[in-house]
């Protein structure tokens, strides 16, 4: 029989490298963050599996350092290079699941080569960041995207003492999963705590002296940095699928089925390297999340072993903690569903996570989105100091089940003084919307009155 290698940039294997393949390891990524704001103590805490856990306790034959440069879907085999010392080898296949993920973009304006430019993606990025910032004595770094990964950046980066300008090209933070009125809650925070935005930005130039950054050049002012992070979007590295002649989806991920196979024979895919079916706007997508990765690693794993499995698709719940604050969201902005044609009614409440009476309850802003035209749940976004997260999970969960706002407002929800006050911030929030919805299918269904003089 021929070696069954899953995974040439994978899954669980790839995922847990050692201390000296640090470059290729990307797991963790999540917890990066953390460790450059110095909440865990260093890099090695955030390696969750040694190879013994592979090699010993899962007889996974873990390959590191090991680059796969080729496949051959016809003689079901991969070329791979090994890094130590170029040497190259064939390994065969019965099945094969790619995982390469993806990588983060650069940006393509002057000065982007410049000693003290980064972006973020391993466990060695951050290493590389940490030493430059120390060796130049930095006081002052630009981050470039508001995203999620700028966010935690910057964060990280006031509770190491540095100042921080964050410059955004489109006029509120956290663009992809939130609507800017729920975004400025953050944003308020954020500058409380120090950070400068320049939204509705354009970066211009990385200026540098002696080759080094010194300064970022934003909508024609300059302003002096000793580092700038480029956090502006990843993209898939689809690379070896596509010269193996393996189908890309119109969004240029990997397109699969439901059971995670590729239009090769006996080639899977899942993780960033993909695009993800969205079962909140029905179409494929890119949503580059670990909770999406494993899953769908999950279901090819069993397909590749022989097993019969499906993924039934991501709503795109994601959760962050920014400056005291959790956030979490699924289904797409307003900006976003509107761009579908979709049109939605939404409302926005505050309420707080413990009855007034009992110490210690915190507010809680939940905006809902609905679909007009069947009364579907299209999204959440929840922020506050407390218990956004689970209950993102709870309006996911009927996210995903295609609930409509009316049954979704229809599941209780527990109570206790210490813990849940009676009517859940999110209740209170469907209910809103609920009376929304069914005002505007009132107000369409109204006769129209023609007055005549
Ligand atoms: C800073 C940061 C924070 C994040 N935080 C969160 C979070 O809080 N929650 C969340 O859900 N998601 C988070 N994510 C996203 C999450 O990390 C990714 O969605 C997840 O890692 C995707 O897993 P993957 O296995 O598909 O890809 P990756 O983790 O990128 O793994 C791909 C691996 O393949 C290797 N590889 C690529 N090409 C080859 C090749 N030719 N041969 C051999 N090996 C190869 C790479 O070196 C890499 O190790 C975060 C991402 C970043 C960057």
């Amino acid at each position: 029989m021929r070696s069954l290698w899953h995974n040439c940039g994978v899954s669980s294997a790839k995922n847990r490298q050692n201390r000296k393949d640090r470059s290729t390891r990307r797991r963790g990524a999540s917890r990066i963050l953390s460790v450059r704001s110095h909440v865990v103590p260093s890099l090695e805490a955030l390696i969750g599996y040694d190879e013994a856990f592979y090699e010993q306790m899962n007889r996974i034959d873990l390959r590191l350092g090991l680059k796969a440069t080729r496949i051959n879907t016809e003689k079901r085999s991969v070329e791979a290079t090994r890094s130590k010392d170029n040497s190259t080898e064939t390994l065969g296949y019965d099945t094969l699941v790619l995982t390469t993920g993806a990588r983060p973009s650069t940006v393509p304006v002057p000065g982007s080569d410049l000693r003290g430019v980064f972006t973020i993606r391993t466990i060695n990025d951050v290493e590389r960041l940490t030493n430059h910032l120390a060796e130049s004595n930095a006081k002052r770094v630009a981050i470039v995207g508001a995203g999620l990964t700028g966010s935690e950046m910057a964060e990280a980066l006031l509770q190491r003492g540095m100042a921080v300008l964050e410059a955004e090209i489109v006029p509120e933070i956290l663009p992809v999963i939130l609507d800017p009125d729920m975004a400025s809650i953050i944003r308020a925070r954020a500058e409380e705590h120090g950070v400068e935005y320049h939204l509705n930005s354009i970066l211009e130039e990385i200026v540098g002296r002696n080759g080094r950054v010194s300064g970022i050049r934003i909508s024609g002012d300059e302003y002096p940095v000793d580092a700038v992070i480029v956090a502006v979007r990843v993209k898939p590295n689809t690379e070896l699928a596509k010269e193996a002649g393996i189908v890309l989806g119109e969004s240029g991920g990997i397109k699969t089925d439901e059971r995670m196979a590729t239009s090769a024979a006996n080639v899977y895919a899942a993780g960033d390297c993909i695009e993800t079916y969205d079962r909140i706007t029905r179409r494929h997508v890119f949503f580059q999340l670990a909770t999406t990765a494993v899953r769908q690693a999950l279901v090819a794993g069993i397909n590749a072993a022989g097993g019969k499995t499906k993924y039934p698709g991501s709503t795109g719940v994601t959760t962050v903690k920014l400056f005291g604050l959790e956030v979490a969201s699924f289904g797409p902005t307003t900006m976003v569903s509107e761009k579908l044609g979709m049109h939605p009614v939404s409302v926005r409440v505050t309420g707080s996570t413990r009855l007034p009476y009992y110490p210690g309850g915190k507010d809680l802003t939940v905006k809902l989105l609905a679909d007009p035209k069947d009364g579907r749940l299209l999204g959440a976004q929840l922020v506050g100091e407390e218990g956004a997260t689970l209950r993102a999970n709870l309006a996911s969960m009927a996210g995903h089940l295609g609930l409509s706002v009316e049954e979704f407002e229809q599941i209780e929800t527990c109570y206790s003084p210490p813990l849940a006050p009676v009517w859940d911030p999110v209740t209170i929030a469907a209910q809103a919307l609920l009376r929304k919805l069914q005002t505007s299918q009132a107000a369409k269904s109204r006769p129209v009155t023609t007055v005549e003089n």
